[in-house]
């Protein structure tokens, strides 16, 4: 436990990924400040699918059962030909029931597992949140830090142990470090756009879909949604000379829905929003005292549903270093395990399953799109190399990978 004058880890952030670290710390004891710039959780449509890996971790933090309840459980994702609308591959998380006791995704949105995370931390005295507070300075020394933090009452200076930056990909925390956010920015934008119409009756089966197509994919997923019942997501890519107003638009996003699934009455869209698409790593996760997790520390297109899961392994990971650390059970050098792990399999497990993905989604080269989709194929009838896919998909093999070097 720690003692009263221990000074608090701060958190810049109260995304999922800052308020589960805040979690992740009160429940080892330790006293934890986040500071989060809105007034509220952000509840746009973002994450919602969570992997294998990410769900024993959320056993580990009480909030598994939860999520299962409150969210969807799908066992399978599809890859299917839009040309000619016929499933390519169809992939199956069961084959990991000896490995996972989760051998599924779950699709719960993110800001229910934000809002999860919140509800818990009420129970720890040491837990202290501040909403419509952002963090706009830091300095640090060798034994602390120091932030300066603007709220409603102005600017003040708030002193801490450690800080995490979980402010996402615009971090603050990032950008005062002076650590280059290191890759590339694709020129088009993702629309999703949320519907309550049951769009799984024209691809019945699955609830997760990726439809290739080299003129014009998207994938749909269903969401266990909200008091008017569940939600299905469409995801799609834009050109990049088309405006907001263009897009946006009541009639441009029915046309668009309409164009994919088609129907004779128009849709129920409750949702429309853009998201810029980046593939983007910090050059370092840590500088000093202060550490930089989820989108904070790396972004990546949303195709594969990885970037919030890893940084729910993000963590997990700097919360169970710092706690050694503090306990005095490892030496402070522990702490540089952190940027060795995390950044090499965030460029191997995200970075490069996610550019797969997304090339696989537009491919027009014919021959590559057969190669691809004859490779899928096989990998889909090969029971070993099946597992292992999905091994990569759901996470569990990164999870391996870092257990490996542990040990
Ligand atoms: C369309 C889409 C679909 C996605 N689907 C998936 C999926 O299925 N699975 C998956 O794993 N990932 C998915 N992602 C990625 C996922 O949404 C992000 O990885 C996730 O939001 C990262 O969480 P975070 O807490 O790190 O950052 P954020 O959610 O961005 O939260 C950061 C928080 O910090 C606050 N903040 C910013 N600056 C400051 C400051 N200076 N001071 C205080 N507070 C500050 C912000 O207000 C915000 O609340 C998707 C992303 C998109 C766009």
């Amino acid at each position: 436990m720690h003692s009263p004058s221990q000074r608090p880890i701060l958190i810049a952030g109260g995304g999922p990924v800052g308020f589960i670290t805040a979690l992740a710390l009160a429940r080892q004891g330790l006293p934890v400040q986040v500071f989060e710039a809105e007034s509220r959780i952000n509840d746009m449509p973002r994450a919602a699918t969570t992997h294998a890996a990410t769900l024993a971790m959320l056993a580990g933090l009480g909030m598994v059962d939860e999520v299962i309840e409150r969210g969807y459980v799908e066992p399978l994702f599809r890859i299917w030909d839009r040309p000619s609308k016929t499933i390519v591959a169809e992939f199956d998380f069961g084959l990991l029931k000896d490995e996972t006791p989760y051998p599924f995704a779950v699709q719960c949105e993110q800001h229910k597992l934000a809002g999860m995370a919140v509800d818990r931390l009420k129970a720890f005295p040491h837990a202290k949140l501040e909403f419509s507070t952002r963090v706009t300075s830091l300095k640090q020394s060798d034994d602390g830090v120091e932030i300066e933090v603007e709220g409603a009452d102005g600017k003040r200076k708030v002193a801490g142990s450690y800080l995490i930056g979980c402010d996402g990909g615009r971090s603050t925390v990032r950008k005062a470090l002076g650590i280059e956010f290191e890759g590339y920015t694709h020129p088009e934008r993702f629309m999703i756009l949320t519907t309550t119409e049951n769009l799984g009756a024209q691809y019945p089966g699955c609830t997760r879909n990726y439809i290739s197509d080299p003129d014009s994919w998207f994938s749909l997923f269903k969401v266990s949604g909200d008091e008017r019942g569940p939600l299905w997501r469409v995801l799609s890519s834009t050109r990049p000379e088309q405006t907001d107003d263009e897009l946006m638009n009541p009639e441009a996003t029915e046309q668009r829905l309409q164009r994919f699934l088609p129907k004779s009455t128009p849709y129920d869209i409750v949702h429309r929003n853009l998201y810029n698409v980046h593939q983007r790593v910090a050059a370092s996760f840590r500088k000093g005292r202060v550490f930089l997790a989820g989108d904070a520390a790396h972004v990546n297109n949303p195709l594969g549903g990885l970037g919030l899961n890893f940084g729910i392994h993000d963590a997990v990971e700097i919360t169970t270093l710092l706690g050694k650390v503090i306990r005095r059970e490892a030496p402070d050098s522990v702490l540089d395990e952190y940027d060795l792990q995390r950044r090499p399999l965030n460029i191997e497990f995200v970075q490069q399953q996610t550019i797969a993905n997304k090339k696989r989604m537009e491919e027009k080269d014919p021959a590559a799109r057969a190669k691809d989709f004859d490779q899928l194929r096989r990998t889909c009838a090969d029971p070993e190399a099946h597992r292992a896919y999905v091994r990569k998909a759901s996470l569990l093999e990164s999870v391996k990978r870092r257990a490996a070097v542990a040990a």
